[in-house]
């Protein structure tokens, strides 16, 4: 399969499940909210978290593409870092909603109120959604093993977790329609634990995109493995640094390496090309490298 082709049917299979997010989104907070269960509109705003991802690895797909111009030399990587910071705060602070609104639920049960009595709908809803998921989960492992692409498999697998967290979401809705009004508070308490998975899932969009912003280094196993390519290259006699950092997409290394004093600057400036192919040729095309080579004494 060539690249482009890949790309192409990478980027129409997240889109078809970006579109089904969406749709997930939308019927789960409608009938959640005019059904009166918590703990559906909670998964509702997961669902929304969820199509904020699709978004993100949709511009990711696209600025892989987009090459670096004269005002953004260093390409537009962080885009997609500074998308993917706002849509885990936005997730952070939904979460922190979704939390208190079911613990204010759950104290009023204590007190003795009686909660809202959920729809038979927000049953329906779940369980179509928990389908809707494992299908999700299956297109995408298929489309990923085709295209070998890592972010596909990973996705489907974010599918099949979320049909499983919808069991959460089953128990208190159907526990709190089904059983008698002394079981609602099952609602509200699927609440909490769906605020948590919402949680996690903000943290774990946060903190790599924390870490690229403040440009951290790529693993130093990485690192090692650059740096013995390097180090392979006729005329090296040195390696005096490596830096490195990401942005999206993008790999960015600095390399600064010691070579003979007496050779000329076009000898130079051949390995300083030979450095650069050879880290693309081991660490992809999306790559940029800059050498400065020192004379070496
Ligand atoms: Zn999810």
């Amino acid at each position: 399969m060539s690249q482009g082709k890949e790309a192409r049917q990478i980027r129409n299979t997240i889109l078809i499940g970006c579109l089904i997010n969406v749709t997930l989104t939308i019927v789960k907070l409608l009938t959640g909210y005019f059904g009166g269960s918590e703990a559906l509109v909670a998964d509702g705003f997961h669902a929304l978290g969820d199509t904020g991802s699709d978004i993100i690895m949709l511009g990711f797909v696209g600025l892989s593409f987009k090459k670096a111009s004269d005002r953004f030399t260093y390409g537009y990587g962080k885009f997609e870092t500074f998308a993917s910071l706002l849509i885990s705060c936005l997730l952070l602070f939904i979460a922190g909603h979704v939390m208190a609104e079911s613990v204010e639920s759950i104290e009023r049960y204590n007190e003795g109120a009686v909660l809202q009595h959920p729809d038979i709908w927000t049953v329906v809803v779940v369980i179509i959604s928990m389908a809707v998921k494992e299908f999700l989960f299956r297109f995408y492992r298929r489309t990923g093993k085709q295209t070998r692409s890592m972010a596909l498999v990973s996705s489907a697998w974010h599918h099949r977790i979320d049909a499983l967290t919808s069991i959460a979401t089953l128990i208190g809705v159907a526990g709190a329609h089904f059983l008698g009004s002394g079981w609602r508070i099952l609602d509200p308490a699927a609440s909490v634990l769906i605020a948590l998975f919402i949680i996690i899932q903000a943290i774990r969009i946060f903190l790599p995109s924390f870490f690229e912003l403040m440009e951290r280094s790529i693993p130093s196993h990485d690192i090692q493995e650059v740096s013995a390519i390097v180090s392979r290259v006729k005329g090296v006699r040195k390696i005096e640094c490596i830096k490195s950092r990401k942005s999206g997409p993008f790999l960015i290394f600095d390399v600064k390496v010691a070579i003979p004093a007496d050779m000329t600057i076009k000898e130079g400036g051949d390995i300083a090309i030979k450095i650069e192919d050879s880290i693309r040729e081991q660490s992809g095309s999306n790559v940029l490298v800059s050498v400065m080579t020192v004379p070496f004494e």
